[in-house]
C-alpha cells in the first residue's frame, strides 16, 4: 500500500520509505492511502480473541500487503507481550491501562512496534545500512523509545534530553543502556533539544551523509499500532456483555497521535460512537472544536507535561481524514480542557472515592467523561501513564508515598552514561558527522 503526503505535494512512497523518512519530501505527514474495514465476522468474534490476536488482525488489514505475514505476525506478537486491562472505575467507566509496557507508558507499544518493522526492512534492504534515529524529550518519550530500539540491528538511537530537567528515573531509562543508544545531554531546555532534531533533519550534508529518522508520532510505524488499544478496549466491553451501541473513548491528547489512531480505528468500521479530546490547558483543538480556527501557540507548562503541546502535529491528519470539514470533525470529536487544579481535584477525588489512583495525564481524560458522558453512554478512558512516573506530583496530591514499580527501580542499578552537548546546532552537526 502506498502513503501519501498531507500536503499532497510529492508522490506517495511505499511503508519501508514513510517508515524510514518519517517525514515526507514536502514536509507533510504520511497518510494510508486506503483505510479497509474490518469484516462484520471479525466484530462478532472481537469478545472471543486475544489482545495479540485482535491486533495481528487488524495490523494484517494495514501493512499486509507491505510485510510478510509471518514477521507480521512475530512483530505484533513481540511488541504486546503485556496485557493492557480494563479497569471499571464507576458506573458505566472505564478505564484502559495502557502502562504496562517496560517503560510504563503508553508510547511502549508504538516504539516497540516501529522498531522492529524498521528492522525488518533494514533486513531486506538491498545493502547493509544504518539508520538513525533522533529523538528529543522532555521525559517520557525517550525511555520508551530508547527502550523499544535497544538492540534492533541496523537502528541506532540518539536521545537528546534537556539537563537535570527530567526525573532522576526517566533519566535512567535512556541513559543507563548503552548498546544502541546514546543519551546526548543538553545544556538548555526541551524546545532546544527539540530545535536541534528540526535543525538536523532540515540539513542537507547531513542528510546526505546519514539516514536520519523520527520516532515521534509524525511517524507512521509510531502512531497507527496505537488502534489497537481502541480495538481491545472495545473487545473487553463486549466481553463483559456492556452496551456496545454507545461507547464513548476519551483520549488524553497532547500531539494526538494517539487519538488520531482512534479515529482511523473508527474509519475501520470500529463501532465507536464518538471520540473525546481531553487537554490541559495547551488548548488549541479544543479552541478549534468550538470556533473553526486552528491557532497555534507556544505550550503552557502543566502537571500533565506529555500533554504541554502548542501545535499538535498530528492536527495536519484528523483535517485530512475529514477532509477539512469542521462540521463532521464536531461530529466524531468533543473537545474538553482542564488547569492544573481541576486535573488535581480530579486524581485526588477519584483516588478517595472510587480508590483509583489516576495519573496526571489519565485525571484529564476521566474528568471529560465525568462531564462529558451521557447516561445512556458507555465512557473508557485511556490511562496513558503509570502514575509511578509522576511520583512528586500525585504523592503531593494525595498526601500518600506511593510504590515505584520494581521495573522503574530496575533501570537505576546500572550506570549513567550521556555526552554532553551545548544546544549550539554546529556542535551537535560536528559530533552528529563523526558518527556517520
Ligand atoms: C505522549 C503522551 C500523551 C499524549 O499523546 P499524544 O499521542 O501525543 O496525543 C498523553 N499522556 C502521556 C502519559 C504521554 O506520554
Amino acid at each position: 500500500m502506498k502513503y501519501y503526503s498531507t500536503n499532497n505535494n510529492t508522490p506517495k512512497v511505499g511503508l519501508g520509505e514513510a517508515v524510514v523518512k518519517a517525514l515526507a519530501a514536502d514536509r507533510g505527514l504520511f497518510m494510508p492511502e486506503r483505510i479497509g474495514k474490518m469484516p462484520k465476522a471479525f466484530f462478532s468474534n472481537i469478545g472471543e480473541m486475544s489482545l495479540p490476536e485482535i491486533s495481528f488482525a487488524v495490523a494484517y488489514m494495514l501493512f499486509g500487503e507491505d510485510v510478510d505475514s509471518d514477521a507480521l505476525k512475530q512483530i505484533v506478537t513481540e511488541t504486546l507481550s503485556f496485557d493492557i486491562p480494563l479497569v471499571k472505575v464507576a458506573e458505566n467507566r472505564y478505564s484502559l491501562e495502557l502502562f504496562h509496557g517496560p517503560t510504563l507508558a503508553f508510547k511502549d507499544v508504538g516504539a516497540r512496534f516501529m522498531a522492529r518493522l524498521l528492522g525488518y526492512f533494514n533486513a531486506k534492504a538491498s545493502e547493509e545500512r544504518m539508520v538513525n534515529v533522533l529523538v528529543a524529550t522532555s521525559g517520557d518519550t525517550g525511555g520508551a523509545v530508547a527502550n523499544g530500539f535497544l538492540g534492533v540491528h541496523g537502528v541506532r538511537v540518539f536521545v537528546l534530553y534537556p539537563s537535570g530537567k527530567v526525573s532522576d528515573i526517566q533519566e535512567a531509562q535512556f541513559t543507563t543502556l548503552g548498546n544502541n543508544i546514546t543519551a546526548i545531554e543538553v545544556d538548555g531546555t526541551f524546545d532546544d533539544c527539540q530545535a536541534l532534531v528540526k535543525k538536523a533533519f532540515a540539513d542537507a550534508e547531513l542528510n546526505k551523509r546519514m539516514m536520519l529518522t523520527s520516532a515521534n508520532s509524525i511517524n507512521v510505524a509510531r502512531f497507527l499500532p496505537q488502534m489497537y488499544y481502541y480495538f481491545y478496549a472495545y473487545a473487553q466491553l463486549a466481553r463483559m456483555g456492556e452496551n456496545l451501541d454507545d461507547v464513548v473513548v476519551s483520549v488524553p491528547s497532547g500531539n494526538f497521535g494517539n487519538l488520531t489512531a482512534g479515529l482511523i480505528a473508527k474509519a475501520m468500521g470500529l463501532p465507536i460512537k464518538r471520540f473525546i479530546a481531553a487537554n490541559n490547558r495547551n488548548d488549541v483543538v479544543y479552541k478549534y472544536l468550538q470556533t473553526g480556527k486552528f491557532e497555534p501557540k507556544p505550550s503552557v507548562a502543566t502537571i500533565a507535561n506529555a500533554m504541554d503541546v502548542g501545535n499538535p502535529s498530528n492536527f495536519a491528519r484528523i483535517l485530512d481524514l475529514y477532509h477539512n470539514d469542521w462540521e463532521a470533525i464536531k461530529a466524531d470529536i468533543t473537545g474538553y480542557t482542564y488547569t492544573d487544579e481541576q486535573i488535581a481535584a480530579t486524581l485526588a477525588e477519584v483516588y478517595r472515592e472510587e480508590g483509583y489512583l489516576l495519573d496526571p495525564h489519565g485525571a484529564v481524560a476521566y474528568r471529560s467523561l465525568v462531564e462529558g458522558l451521557q447516561p445512556d453512554e458507555v465512557g473508557v478512558m485511556l490511562e496513558t501513564a503509570h502514575p509511578a512516573k509522576f511520583k512528586s506530583v500525585v504523592d503531593e496530591i494525595i498526601g500518600d508515598d506511593i510504590v515505584i514499580p520494581d521495573r522503574l527501580l530496575d533501570f537505576m542499578h546500572n550506570a549513567k552514561r550521556s555526552v554532553k552537548m551545548s544546544p549550539a546546532f554546529g556542535a551537535f552537526k560536528k559530533y552528529l558527522l563523526t558518527q556517520a
